[in-house]
């Protein structure tokens, strides 16, 4: 998150055909920083191009997903979630009451978590760490 993904360049990369509305798909998923579901980038998809359907929104983040150049968060009470796929993990904290989802990394957790895994007998290959939490509210 953050940085611009260049998600036409990946496209091309792994072989899929670019057509004009994948395009536009793939440049708005480029600059997201957030994690929106379908209908929160199909209303940023359709701000540049009206003609583009929710259904060509699905099929297409699919098609990225299936390529690996997007990843999908099943977060608890939500609908799939994306982002481009980062060369730095992180993790996410999930605001329950507004749906906010705030990235973190921690390299104490990662170390952690590999030690339980080499613990119960196996090398740590990947993880998923969802934190779920409301907001403190400062002493009035
Ligand atoms: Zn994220």
């Amino acid at each position: 998150m953050g940085t611009m993904i260049d998600v036409e360049a990946l496209c091309l990369k792994k072989g899929l055909r670019i057509t004009e509305q994948r395009r536009v798909i793939a440049r708005v998923l480029g600059g997201v920083d957030d994690h929106p579901d379908v209908e929160a980038l199909h209303r940023r998809v359709a701000a540049v191009d009206p003609r583009i359907s929710i259904a060509t929104v699905y099929r297409t983040v699919k098609l990225f997903e299936e390529a690996g150049i997007i990843e999908r968060h099943e977060f608890q009470g939500g609908r799939s979630r994306y982002e481009t796929v980062q060369e730095e993990h992180h993790d996410h904290l999930i605001d329950v009451e507004t749906g906010a989802v705030i990235e973190f990394h921690d390299p104490e957790l990662e170390d952690l978590q590999a030690r339980i895994a080499a613990r119960l007998g196996y090398a740590l290959v990947d993880h998923r760490m969802e934190l779920y939490g409301v907001a403190r509210k400062p002493p009035e």
